[in-house]
């Protein structure tokens, strides 16, 4: 009988190229292909750790659609590894929808571990990091100001991603939702060349990005409510 193949999700750096793992090179060198968010994104990270493995395109356009072909080609016995743009696949990237379908077809997976946005930047607030509440991107419309109002009483540190051209805006629907003097921190460009991270209350940081450039990416981590 034929053995089914392997599913890996490898993550990849979110800035710094030397933060890929040793099993992250070697594990996308052996599978007989890789599904790239973005090939084009992918292209130079690959070619820089001379990876030569087919890649075929996997996003939240074609997820659905692309993972019934993917099972079907792990049923046949191949092994298979889904990279993102950057950081960890299935973190606010796709990536659930084809491990739940793996997984029902009973197909192993495997998630490397690696980088991610999230965690330095939880590690780097100073909040507790015991217990936290990853939100991802708040909902860009509808459902917004309800997940606000849910969160407001949230006693772990919250943990949200951001969008530059949205910061300021965020910053001031915080300062409603869980009043101003809450503690927030801000950490962006983690791992490159402008990264920092800015820490106080929700005004004193909204100040802060008034008068300095909002550029590159952000994770506003939330202290919890007292
Ligand atoms: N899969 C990624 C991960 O594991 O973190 C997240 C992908 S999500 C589409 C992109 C968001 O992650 C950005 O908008 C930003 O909020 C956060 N992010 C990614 N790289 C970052 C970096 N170098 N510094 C700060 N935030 C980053």
């Amino acid at each position: 009988m034929n053995q089914t193949g392997k599913l890996y999700l490898v993550p990849t750096p979110i800035g710094n190229l030397e933060d890929i793992t040793l099993r992250a090179i070697r594990v996308l060198k052996e599978v007989d292909l890789i599904l790239a968010e973005d090939t084009r994104t992918s292209a130079p990270l690959l070619k820089h750790f001379d990876i030569h493995q087919k890649v075929y395109a996997h996003h939240q356009h074609n997820e659905h659609q692309s993972s019934n072909e993917i099972v079907k080609f792990l049923k046949e016995g191949k092994n298979i590894a889904l990279i993102s743009d950057a950081g960890t696949p299935a973190i606010s990237d796709p990536g659930f929808y084809l491990v739940r379908e793996a997984l029902k077809n009973g197909i192993e997976v495997e998630c490397l571990p690696g980088p991610t946005a999230f965690v330095p930047a939880l590690v780097n607030s100073g909040f507790p990091t015991d217990r936290f509440c990853f939100e991802g991107f708040l909902p860009l419309k509808k459902g917004r100001q309800t997940r606000y109002k849910a969160l407001a009483d949230e006693e772990r540190t919250l943990i949200l991603y951001e969008s530059p051209h949205r910061l300021l805006k965020t910053l001031d629907e915080m300062a409603l939702y869980f009043g101003p003097g809450r503690q927030i921190s801000v950490s962006r460009e983690l791992t490159k060349m402008f990264e920092e991270t800015v820490r106080g209350t929700i005004s004193e940081v909204k100040t802060y990005f008034e008068t300095h450039p909002v550029k590159g990416e952000f994770v506003i981590c939330v202290a919890g409510k007292n």
